[in-house]
């Protein structure tokens, strides 16, 4: 009765909207008190990892990420200048407690400046998205760059950072930065394999100066596509599940040879009706799940956060997790660390 049930609510759960899927997440936990295990015992080392591992991811965009978005592309600024203000504090808090996250950063983000190209356009070398709508953009008139003021990190910080990208990578917690395209692109419909190519390509391209080659990918607005593309390019670990209900799981080796990570839950209040502390309650219990099963959790947010947000739930959350990992109850691990430990997992107990 219970798997025909789960059955049901996976099926349900898949065609929801992206929304939608928030809602019920929240719901289903609301209901159960619990956050949702999903442990393939054939496809994931049997016995987990030996112990349970949280992972943290933040999307890291600046304007990039709201230039588009529905309601908020007017405040896409104001937005990147409290990102920016953010930035220095979560390192801070982070090495505080000697936990690394992974940074799923905008290619662009690491330019020191950029130049309108002979045809009036930024970056005119690239592959542009055509116009499209969804649940959460809209981009419906003129050039997908026409924002990009082509100017520099000094003028226009709400669309650059390599100091900010200097910050984390000298911080001594040791982060991982992961990719997530150059102009924050949708990488579903409508982006076709060459758009994919050229925004994969231009990230890497920019990351290049820093000394970086990133193996993790985290797709803006969680639009998932052109798999192939990515796996092509070296690509280690995605953050897409085939069951993307699962909030306690492990990675799962995709056909394409990538490993697919489940996104356990955003920190963040919206979609719920939760208070600071019934949240704040509730991430604990996903860190307590991955500890009880020898799972993983892994939790992401953006740095643009509201200010309490990150004062009343992630720096809480970082410290209890610090704790625990002080008692051996769990491991923290970026998300190329948890591929790994995962890989490991299952060599040992002869999976592979
Ligand atoms: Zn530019
Ligand atoms: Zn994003």
């Amino acid at each position: 009765m219970i798997g025909l049930l789960k059955e049901s609510y996976e099926k349900l759960y898949s065609l929801l909207p992206q929304r939608a899927k928030v809602m019920a997440s929240e719901l289903v936990f609301k209901l159960s008190g619990k956050p949702y295990v999903y442990h393939d015992k054939i496809l994931h080392p049997p016995n987990g990892l030996g112990r349970g591992v949280v992972s943290f991811s933040i999307d890291f965009e600046l304007a990039w990420a709201w230039q588009y978005a529905r309601n908020q592309s007017k405040d896409c600024e104001k937005i990147a200048l409290h990102e920016r203000e953010q930035v220095p504090r979560l390192l801070a808090k982070f090495d505080e407690y000697g936990i690394g996250a992974t940074w799923a950063t905008v290619g662009h983000l690491f330019l020191e400046k950029c130049e309108r190209g002979w045809d009036g356009l930024a970056h005119s070398d690239m592959r542009r998205l055509q116009h499209f709508e969804n649940e959460y953009w809209k981009f419906s008139s003129g050039d997908w760059f026409q924002h990009d003021p082509c100017s520099s990190v000094d003028r226009d910080p709400a669309w650059y950072a390599p100091d900010l990208i200097e910050q984390i990578l000298a911080s001594k917690a040791g982060h991982e930065i992961g990719c997530h395209s150059f102009s924050h692109s949708a990488f579903g419909v409508p982006c076709s394999s060459d758009v994919a190519a050229s925004e994969i390509d231009a990230c890497l391209e920019a990351m290049k100066p820093f000394g970086l080659r990133p193996t993790t990918w985290v797709f803006p607005g969680n639009i998932e596509g052109n798999f192939d593309t990515l796996a092509t390019r070296g690509f280690k670990g995605v953050r897409a599940f085939p069951h993307s209900w699962a909030e306690v799981s492990l990675p799962l080796k995709r056909n394409d040879d990538m490993w697919g990570i489940h996104a356990s839950t955003p920190i963040d209040l919206d979609g719920g009706g939760w208070n600071l502390e019934e949240r704040l309650a509730r991430l604990k219990k996903y860190v307590d799940r991955a500890s009880a099963t020898n799972l993983s959790t892994h939790i992401w947010f953006h740095p643009s956060l509201p200010r309490r947000q990150i004062d009343s739930l992630l720096f809480p959350l970082l410290r209890y997790c610090a704790e625990l990992r002080e008692k051996g109850a769990i491991d923290i691990l970026t998300l190329d660390g948890l591929v790994d430990a995962t890989e490991d997992a299952l060599i040992r107990e002869g999976k592979v």
